[in-house]
Formats: C-alpha cells, sequence, structure tokens
C-alpha cells in the first residue's frame, strides 16, 4: 500500500511548487492571472479556515477549563501562560531593536522619501477603553464580529460556571464535549485541504509582490527575517530544551506544519487548528494546550512585536530620527502592549505600528512607506507568533505536570 505522505510534507511540498509556480507567472508577466484565477482558492481555504475559529477557540477553551476540573489550576495554568508571554514578547522587542540599530548604524536601512507616504491610521481609545471592549454586552455580537478577547472571556465565564454549577451542569459538559468533537472532525478535514490554499497563495503572492522583494525594502526585510530568526532559535530553543525538556530539532520538526501554515496564511487564528495538532504531537498536555493556544493566537505576537520595532527604527531614519535609549524603552513597552493588541488576523500588527509610532511621535502616515510589503513581513511575523504559542503550550503542560508529580 502506498504510504500517504505527512501534513507538514505536503505542505512543504505545496509551498515549494507554489514559489517555482509563481516566479514562473512572476517572469511571464501572468501577476494579474494568480490574483484572479489562484488567489480565490487560496481565499475560499481562509474563508473556511475563519468561519470555524470562533467555535474552535469557544468550545476548545470551555473544553479544557472543565477537563482540569478545578479553577484553581485554571488560575495556575492561567498565569503561568500570561508570564511567558510577556517575558518572550519583552525578548522579541530588545533583539528587534538590536538587529534594527545594526543594520541602521551599518547604514543598510534606505532613506525614504517621507513625505509621499499616504497613510490613515485608526484612531486609539485608550487603555481604559480598551480595558472595558473586552467584556462583551451581547455574546452573540462578539460571535459574529469573531471578537476573540470577548470570546475567551465568555469561554471563560462559561468554563467556570459550568464546573461551579458540578452535577447540575452535566448535561451542559457533554454539549460541550459532543460539540467540540464534530469541531474536531471539521478542522481536520479542512486542515487536509490546507496544501491547496497554500500552493494557491504562494504562487499569487511571488507572482505579484515580486518586484518589492527586489526592491528598496528588501535590507528592512532582511533585518526582520534576521531578528525572527534569531529569537526562533535563540528563545525557543532555549525554552524547548530548558522548559520543555524536548531537543530543539524535534521540536522546530513538531512544529514546522504550523509554521508553514501561518507563513502562507498570515493568521495565527486560522492557523489555530494546526497549531493544536503540532503541540498535542509534542506532547503538550490537551486540556492546557485547549487553553494556551487561543489566548496565544490573540495575545501573544513575538513576531509582531519584533516587525513593530524594526519599522520603527527604519521609519524614524527616515524621518532623520535617532532614538535615544529612553525612547528605546518606550519602543519595548508599546509594542509590547501592541503585539497583545493585535488580532491574530492578517496585516493587524501593520495597523497597531500606528500605536508605537504616535508614543515616540513619528507621524503615523510613514506606515505608508511600508504598506505595499507587509505581507511579506507579516508572512514571517505570523510564522514566529505561532510557533510561540506551541511553545508556551508545551513548556506550561510540562510544569503543571512536575507540579502533579510532586
Ligand atoms: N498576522 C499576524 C497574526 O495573525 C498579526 C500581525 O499582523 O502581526 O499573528
Amino acid at each position: 500500500m502506498k504510504k500517504k505522505l505527512s501534513l507538514p510534507i505536503q505542505i512543504l511540498i505545496a509551498l515549494i511548487l507554489g514559489i517555482v509556480v509563481g516566479l514562473c507567472c512572476y517572469f511571464a508577466g501572468w501577476g494579474s492571472f494568480t490574483a484572479s484565477y489562484l488567489k480565490p482558492f487560496g481565499d475560499i481555504f481562509v474563508n473556511l479556515l475563519k468561519f470555524i475559529v470562533v467555535p474552535v477557540v469557544l468550545f476548545s477553551m470551555i473544553d479544557g477549563i472543565l477537563s482540569m476540573e478545578d479553577m484553581k489550576k485554571v488560575g495556575s495554568v492561567g498565569v503561568k501562560t500570561v508570564v511567558y508571554f510577556m517575558c518572550t514578547t519583552a525578548i522579541a522587542c530588545v533583539i528587534g531593536l538590536v538587529f534594527a540599530n545594526i543594520f541602521k548604524n551599518a547604514h543598510l536601512f534606505p532613506v525614504l522619501d517621507a513625505t509621499k507616504a499616504e497613510y490613515e491610521a485608526k484612531a486609539f481609545e485608550g487603555f481604559m477603553a480598551t480595558l472595558v471592549n473586552i467584556f462583551p454586552t451581547n455574546m452573540w455580537q462578539s460571535f459574529s464580529s469573531a471578537n476573540m478577547l470577548q470570546v475567551i472571556v465568555i469561554a471563560l465565564f462559561f468554563g467556570g460556571s459550568i464546573l461551579a454549577a458540578g452535577e447540575k451542569a452535566r448535561l451542559c459538559r457533554d454539549i460541550v464535549s459532543s460539540f467540540y468533537s464534530v469541531i474536531e472532525k471539521l478542522m481536520t478535514f479542512v486542515i487536509s485541504l490546507s496544501p491547496i490554499g497554500v500552493f494557491t497563495y504562494m504562487a499569487w503572492v511571488v507572482a505579484t509582490q515580486g518586484a518589492e522583494i527586489l526592491g528598496s525594502l528588501a535590507l528592512v526585510l532582511l533585518c526582520a527575517y534576521l531578528a525572527y530568526i534569531f529569537h526562533a532559535v535563540f528563545v525557543y530553543s532555549v525554552s524547548a530544551k530548558v522548559f520543555g525538556k524536548i531537543s530543539p530539532i524535534k521540536f522546530f520538526k513538531g512544529a514546522m506544519a504550523a509554521m508553514l501554515f501561518a507563513f502562507t496564511t498570515t493568521s495565527s487564528a486560522a492557523t489555530l487548528p494546526v497549531s493544536k495538532e503540532c503541540a498535542e504531537k509534542l506532547g503538550a498536555d490537551k486540556d492546557i494546550s485547549s487553553f494556551v493556544l487561543p489566548l496565544g493566537a490573540t495575545i501573544n505576537m513575538d513576531g509582531t512585536a519584533i516587525y513593530q520595532c524594526v519599522a520603527t527604527v527604519f521609519l524614524a531614519s527616515c524621518v532623520g530620527m535617532n532614538l535615544s535609549i529612553s525612547q528605546m524603552v518606550l519602543v519595548v513597552v508599546t509594542a509590547t502592549l501592541a503585539s497583545i493588541g493585535t488580532a491574530g488576523v492578517s496585516g493587524a500588527g501593520m495597523i497597531m505600528l500606528a500605536m508605537v509610532l504616535e508614543a515616540i511621535g513619528i507621524p503615523v502616515s510613514y506606515i505608508g512607506l511600508i504598506v505595499a510589503v507587509d505581507r511579506l513581513f507579516d508572512m514571517g511575523r505570523t510564522s514566529l507568533n505561532v510557533t510561540g504559542d506551541i511553545s508556551c503550550s508545551v513548556c506550561v503542560s510540562r510544569w503543571e505536570a512536575k507540579k502533579a508529580a510532586k
């Protein structure tokens, strides 16, 4: 009998084929063909992922909470998760700033004419208003607008209340676990289509954005990618080895499917079903990854933080501004917060970049200088974002297992 190729291999083949076809179309001048006839298949696939993401987050989190049986354990997992997320994101900001400053001081960044830049930033409501908005007033609205932070809050409240209601909530428990089994099947089906999505998106990106890759922003992209790679190799290898007790090679091999998938879809939320499979294969506890991954796909964005730091230093250099140490500290703080506020969807990190620029006084319209290549930045940063989520679920599972064994 013929052996079926594993999903990571299928995705890898689709990615390489996509690049080859994209390059052929780019040189043949068929960019618009890929946009009109290949990209729509990728869009169908991403639509399907978006359609299942709300039920996945909702049921996966409630199911995870119910399996933990005890709100104390949920609290302990929650605190460890958030501390891990905050620490790795702050490290990501520092790495981003170091790489960006090396490039800037070596005069590798191009100085672009910022006066031509056009970009209209969204107005920010401020920290307190954002905090208030996390709490839903109408849960159907939270579901229909796919407001993930609100969906997480709803899952926490329902999960906690079902646990508190004890025996009387048996029916609710069964409904959640039954629904979740159905969602898991649906997820498996949608994931099986991923090579098609990966191939069509890759071919389209390469065919239509080839000019930008070769253009003046290539070095800024290179800087961001070097920082992404450094962060992955340094932070995730160390945490896999030291906290997760698995070899870095095994970790990256296990996480590869989600990394490649995120690279092409540019959405952590859409990658969630694949991240779950990868985390569980790497030995993460199912209950814990059900809780950590949806949270991570919503608030943990190391790649986005790196991108925001690199972009800030680059845009500051276009304005002729040299960032002082105190401004850099401000960049670390605001980029950490901005990355938490970034939704796990395509392009969200660029919108939140405005918050960092505003904090240090760079006109947000300058984002217009990099908007054309955002997808290329986004591919790497999303890939890093999901790797961070998987590494957290592996480490937290290990910590909890150690605690339980005591
Ligand atoms: N696309 C990223 C993600 O989904 C967010 C971003 O734009 O930085 O993780």
